[in-house]
């Protein structure tokens, strides 16, 4: 009995004594980041260590990312100020990074630092915030009044883009009101397009908007939030698949959600017809042009057609095309399975009857039903008439 209990102790003495990693011997003090948006983050640590240090390593783990594993240097008394390059980083903008560090002494010996984190937020302002439930808003040099008015759109937004995406949120959801597009811009991680104005990163839980302050800020807060709350419910409902489906379908379905609609659309939609340049549908299932323009024009087709999509065939259709991409059905194979028609055939009944294009056509195929009908009941009438006519007179 007792010489069993030695061995066992014995054992875990070796065991102990074979695995490299001591935690005793090494600490990790005043472990922190500074960070300056956009530019850099410095790794701050005070490692202290009865050996002499051989390497540190440091491991950088951003949100939904994979690891960088960076080399770090220290002075000789174990201070870490380690300078993390931010361009061309995977770091996201308000997405929380995981980091931990592992040194290796001059005995070999190797000790890995528990995990530490920080938020990388763009702390290029003073954010003031107000949250319910739901929602955490997010703004800057504004009035309270400002902020408010952000959140209780927030939640209209909700319950407009509920209508069309019947999924609940989950909350509560960030939201950063910017006050213009050239602020919102390096916050943006793929550098977007300058016409960009908001964003939604679900993944992240967020939502980014540029609000310009003057007599248009509600109506625009009542058209970005909505939208970009829809991007997120979109995102819940394809369970994160947004590549596999259209774009005019993700921006069409936000769209629908906005609770003051875009002026400007109608006009250019307008504009195209007349100049004979609008853009087939099926040109816009992988990807938006990149011009202000041609993106403009983009967004207008793509919330017209879904609004006919909608008003003609109803939602639910619209919901299970949306689950069709999710299953990894093509651009128009999906929309020809749902709607039994192809997206060519679509986008032109849309043309005619939204946007008045080909009128004549289409008044002679909305005729062409009675033509028919015309014909068969009249067929048996002209039929007969011809028989009479062509029989032999009998004397
Ligand atoms: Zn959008």
């Amino acid at each position: 009995m007792h010489s069993w209990l030695a061995f066992v102790i014995a054992l875990r003495v070796w065991a102990g004594a074979a695995i490299p990693m001591l935690q005793s011997t090494v600490n990790f003090n005043e472990v922190r980041v500074s960070q300056e948006f956009e530019h850099s983050v410095v790794f701050l640590a005070h490692i202290q260590s009865e050996i002499e240090l051989d390497t540190i390593y440091l491991f950088i783990q951003p949100e939904g990312g994979s690891t960088d594993l960076q080399t770090v240097n220290t002075s000789g008394n174990g201070e870490v100020a380690y300078e993390y390059n931010l361009q061309d980083s995977a770091i996201r903008p308000f997405s929380k990074v995981d980091y931990w560090y592992r040194v290796v002494l001059k005995s070999g010996l190797q000790v890995d630092s528990q995990h530490y984190s920080f938020d990388y937020i763009d702390n290029r302002f003073d954010w003031q915030t107000l949250s319910d439930n739901t929602f955490i808003v997010h703004w800057y040099n504004r009035e309270l009044a400002f902020g408010q008015y952000a959140l209780n759109t927030a939640n209209t937004g909700i319950q407009s883009a509920q209508a069309y995406l019947p999924v609940d949120l989950n909350a509560p959801l960030d939201v950063y009101i910017y006050n213009s597009i050239s602020d919102l811009q390096p916050a943006l991680h793929d550098k977007e397009s300058t016409w960009v104005a908001g964003h939604a990163a679900p993944d992240l839980g967020i939502v980014m908007v540029s609000i310009p302050t003057g007599p248009e800020q509600n109506l625009e807060l009542e058209r970005q939030l909505p939208h970009e709350i829809a991007h997120i419910l979109q995102y819940q409902i394809i369970q994160g698949s947004f590549e596999q489906v259209p774009v005019w379908l993700l921006e069409g379905t936000a769209t629908l959600s906005e609770l003051y609609p875009n002026a400007e659309y109608q006009r250019i939609l307008e504009n195209a017809v007349q100049n004979q340049s609008l853009e087939s549908i099926q040109s816009l299932c992988t990807t938006f042009p990149q011009d202000t323009a041609g993106v403009y024009l983009a967004y207008a087709e793509s919330s017209s057609f879904v609004r006919f999509l909608h008003q003609k065939y109803g939602n639910e259709r619209l919901l299970e095309l949306l689950k069709s991409y999710q299953a990894g059905i093509g651009c128009p194979d999906a929309v020809q399975n749902i709607y039994g028609a192809s997206l060519d055939q679509l986008d032109y009944r849309w043309q005619q009857e939204y946007l008045g294009v080909d009128k004549e056509r289409l008044a002679a195929e909305n005729l062409a039903p009675y033509l028919i009908l015309f014909i068969i009941v009249l067929a048996p009438v002209i039929f007969t008439l011809l028989v009479q006519r062509t029989q032999p007179k009998h004397a």
